[in-house]
């Protein structure tokens, strides 16, 4: 099945026949959930927990774009931890 959109940089206009709520639900959280310039999620949520990129809600939000569409794609399972600062290797030191 050829793809309606390009995965990499999807459309913020929903294209022909997709479902459009899905797809801005979906296109929303594309936007939030990319990857800034160290290598973490930029969104907010997954900064906090200094998320890796592609985060759970990346994984999600592509999905969703899918759906929108009508492609029944899985996301792909992101089992990832948080990634977490030991003592004496904080950011900065
Ligand atoms: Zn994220």
């Amino acid at each position: 099945m050829a793809l309606l959109f390009d995965p990499e940089d999807p459309p913020e206009v929903p294209p022909k026949g997709s479902h459009p709520l899905i797809w801005r639900l979906a296109w929303m959280m594309w936007t939030e959930h990319q990857q800034d310039i160290t290598g973490c999620c930029r969104a907010s949520s997954c900064r906090a927990r200094w998320q890796e990129w592609p985060c759970e809600q990346h994984h999600l939000a592509v999905a969703g774009l899918h759906a929108a569409t009508g492609n029944r794609r899985k996301a792909p399972p992101n089992r990832a931890q948080p990634r977490r600062w030991t003592r004496g290797h904080e950011p900065g030191s």
